[in-house]
């Protein structure tokens, strides 16, 4: 069978260009390397919507923001993602900070953002009565807002495959050659797709794979950025998205609420020795607590449930990599995709759609084409009494099996049938929240395991944590010759 479309990676933007594309009638397959989908810089990052006043005017940053910004919203609402466009704020420090502060608001004004304001350190505190007495100015983004990074990448191609796409995970590319008028892709198991048009959409492997097709002029540089998740408790501590002046390495450690009610704090900016280096450090926490407590003095950090980092992939010029190669037909690059990159996901996959068309794809579009998908929270957000009658029909909503996050059994099992159905336990975790409460999945972990291998019929023994080598059971069970 040969593709039509063939995708390297199942990040935000390869899962949204595949959800664009699953409106055509077209054979896709997206390959991931991974055990799920979201495991690159789309799992761990801020989860901003962007307002669109950074990127430099004219680059393809400013324009895929700005134009990503409503398509997000509306993407957002058809696939039930958790959002909310909470707004934002840039703080300034002093007149330094002021100027800053302007350069923004004019840059954002060219590029087209509607709604910007300058406010005075007074006018900002009665918006947001936790900011520092300190602040002199702040800049008003209305149009930012929060996301669920993870879960918008889990919708938009649990979405493209309800309309058809392939997804094949598991499926670490090693070589890639021109065949015909198309590609012919490998896995290092030996398993080749074959594709007409060959979008390279694998985040920080994006060189290497353009490598693969010796049509490589950009180098990813690997950017690490750390952060810390503080209990629901204090979720209300701003309302808003509390940014700082934005500087070269990034846009400045932030303070705000995540699309679950948890406070978020971070990012770090620093270069990272491998596209891989998920590590948080003592040095980047504590850069991040007294950054924070800057511009939001309130913040509790004796209330932190989790640290994390993910990692950007940036190349020297700074801008997205976005365009059809000159030397290899029918190959589309997507690559650099650093922040605004989540913001800008639905811009960036209309434009790879266009790309495909230009390198010769016909589009008809697809009949019964349905871009809507049921909220896995449905449950949640009925009242009691429509609950007590959901349960009576489906008894395994009745059984709470994460009690920090209220998660029950019908939600997990939901989650591993649904497309693209959870294969780990972290997988059910960023489709659930189960063990993303205070305990950390210390209660809840096990009996996950035990959903998941009933669902998928995968002997409990194989279960794993996060796909690969990481099985939570060494040994064998007690009573079955275990180690004990
Ligand atoms: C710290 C941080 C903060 C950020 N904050 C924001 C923000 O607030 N707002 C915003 O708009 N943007 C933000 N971004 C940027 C945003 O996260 C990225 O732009 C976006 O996630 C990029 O998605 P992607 O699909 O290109 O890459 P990825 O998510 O990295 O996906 C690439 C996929 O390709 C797979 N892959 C790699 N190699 C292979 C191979 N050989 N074979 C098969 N599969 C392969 C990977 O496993 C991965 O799943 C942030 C990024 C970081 C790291």
């Amino acid at each position: 069978m040969r593709y039509d479309v063939v995708i390297a990676g199942c990040g935000v933007i390869g899962a949204m260009t595949a959800r664009e594309l699953s409106r055509y009638d077209l054979k896709v397959c997206v390959l991931e390397k991974e055990n799920d989908v979201s495991m690159g810089s789309s799992r761990a990052n801020s989860g901003i919507i962007h307002g669109g006043y950074d990127p430099v005017p004219g680059t393809l940053k400013a324009e895929m923001n700005v134009k990503g910004v409503p398509l997000l919203y509306e993407a957002a609402r058809e696939l039930n993602v958790p959002h909310r466009q909470n707004g934002s704020m840039v703080c300034a420090f002093g007149a330094e900070e002021e100027s800053a502060i302007k350069a923004l608001y004019e840059r954002g004004m060219k590029n087209g953002v509607k709604g910007l304001r300058l406010l005075k350190g007074a006018q900002a505190r009665e918006l947001e009565p936790s900011l520092s007495d300190k602040l002199t100015a702040a800049l008003l983004v209305p149009n930012g807002g929060i996301i669920s990074p993870y879960e918008l990448t889990v919708a938009a191609i649990g979405n493209a495959m309800d309309n058809g796409v392939e997804l094949k995970r598991n499926f670490e590319i090693c070589r890639v050659i021109q065949e015909g008028d198309g590609f012919a892709v490998q896995s290092t198991d030996q398993e080749v797709v074959r594709g007409r048009i060959f979008v390279n959409a694998a985040g920080a492997f994006t060189d290497h794979i353009a490598k693969m097709l010796h049509d490589c002029d950009f180098t990813i540089i690997p950017r690490g950025g750390e952060y810390m998740i503080l209990d629901k408790e204090v979720g209300n501590t701003v309302s808003r998205t509390i940014f700082q002046v934005p500087t070269k390495e990034g846009k400045g450690i932030l303070v705000c609420p995540t699309a679950h009610g948890n406070l978020m704090t971070g990012p770090t900016a620093a270069e990272v020795p491998t596209t891989e280096s998920r590590e948080t450090t003592r040095e980047g926490l504590d850069t991040v607590a007294r950054l924070a407590k800057k511009s939001v003095p309130s913040v509790d950090f004796s209330k932190v449930i989790t640290s994390f980092a993910g990692v950007r992939s940036s190349v020297a010029g700074g801008d997205f990599i976005i365009r059809l190669s000159k030397k290899v037909p029918g190959l589309i690059h997507l690559a650099a995709i650093d922040s605004p990159g989540l913001t800008s996901c639905v811009a960036i996959a209309r434009r790879a759609v266009e790309l495909a068309e230009q390198a010769g794809l016909k589009l008809t579009l697809k009949e019964g084409w349905d871009g809507t998908r049921p909220d896995p929270e449905a449950f949640r957000k009925m009242t009691d009494e429509e609950k007590d009658h959901f349960i009576k029909e489906h008894p395994d909503y009745g059984h709470i099996v994460c009690r920090c996050e209220g998660v029950s059994e019908g939600e997990i099992r939901a989650a591993v049938r649904t497309n693209p159905g959870a294969l780990d336990v972290d997988g059910v975790k960023r489709r659930t929240r189960s063990g993303m409460g205070r305990c950390q999945g210390g209660f809840c972990g096990p009996y996950v395991m035990r959903l998941i291998s009933e669902e998928t019929g995968t002997p409990l023994e194989e279960i794993t944590k996060c796909g690969g080598a990481s099985r939570m059971i060494c040994g064998g069970r007690i009573g079955e010759g275990a180690v004990k």
